[in-house]
């Protein structure tokens, strides 16, 4: 299980939200069979989409984080709800890239650098929110950083790390971020700036285990911080057989037509967990009669 919290400044002036998302990873891992280099990227993604979920209002709000950098492992889809529960999926999950030179993971050269960031914000209005920006360089938390300064300008601090063991299991995954909120304090910001100088990088401090309240707290040391709030977040796929019968049917008659003309049976995999559901010639001509137009 994973856990969401969210710390904030005494004056309340700065929120730091804090995951452990170690078991989002480990199960994204898992459902999508990815490679370690595939699984650090989508891995932060998903931890930032956590946290940037649990921002917003109202249930039935969902987040969607979109990262196109024109790399090896595709378009990077994160989809998070206002719970900062999870679900996620990458164009090619078993893509791979040569090690940097000092050993780790090149999630840059995996994800590319030539594309754009995009956050829809689905608030139940008749149009979604769509932010979106270049990107700055495909390492994600950076990325992130610059699009809350770009598109919403809110100065806001990104760390996100995914710790792996020896077998290419995820060992911890987890975050940080940190925004502060207006009227911006002059005094806050040079506490803050002089704590994430001292901090350790937040690969360094999920290898020593630190919890996510600790993540929070450190960051804000100094300011007089509480926790706000806290609870679990999971790695969630809604996807059903009704869901995916509606999808059917919004390819079209036409479309359905040819499914019925093949006598074959039809299977339709989610891609955020790989389930699969299959339909019969009978369901396909069943949907085409539910097919009004
Ligand atoms: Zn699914």
């Amino acid at each position: 299980m994973g856990k969401i919290v969210r710390t904030l400044s005494g004056d309340g002036s700065v929120l730091c939200s804090a995951i452990d998302s170690t078991d989002m990873v480990r199960e994204l891992q898992r459902l999508h069979n990815a490679t370690p280099v595939v699984t650090a990227a989508l891995g932060r993604m998903c931890t930032a989409g956590a946290i940037m979920g649990a921002l917003l209002k109202n249930e039935g709000d969902t987040l969607t984080l979109r990262i196109n950098g024109g790399g090896p492992c595709g378009t990077l889809t994160v989809v998070a709800d206002y719970r900062g529960n999870v679900k996620c999926c990458a164009g090619n999950e078993q893509a791979n890239v040569p090690l940097r030179a000092d050993g780790g993971l090149d999630v840059p050269a995996c994800v590319g650098t030539d594309g754009y960031l995009t956050v829809v914000k689905d608030m139940g209005l008749k149009e979604p929110y769509v932010g979106q920006i270049p990107l700055a360089s495909g390492n994600i938390a950076e990325d992130i950083t610059a699009y809350y300064s770009i598109s919403e300008q809110i100065p806001t601090v990104c760390a996100l790390g995914i710790v792996f063991n020896e077998d290419a299991s995820v060992k911890a995954a987890g975050g940080y971020m940190l925004q502060l909120v207006p009227p911006v304090q002059d005094s806050s910001v040079k506490v803050i700036e002089d704590n994430l100088r001292n901090m350790e990088s937040i690969t360094g401090m999920l290898e020593k285990g630190l919890k996510p309240e600790e993540l929070a707290l450190n960051a804000l040391e100094g300011l007089g911080a509480e926790v706000l709030d806290q609870w679990d977040a999971v790695y969630y796929c809604d996807c059903s057989r009704e869901r995916t019968e509606r999808i059917l049917i919004s390819l079209g008659r036409e479309e359905l037509q040819k499914l019925a003309d093949e006598g074959e049976t039809t299977e339709v995999c989610c891609h955020f967990c790989n389930k699969k559901y299959e339909f019969s010639t009978d369901d396909i001509c069943r949907l085409l009669k539910e097919q009004k137009n």
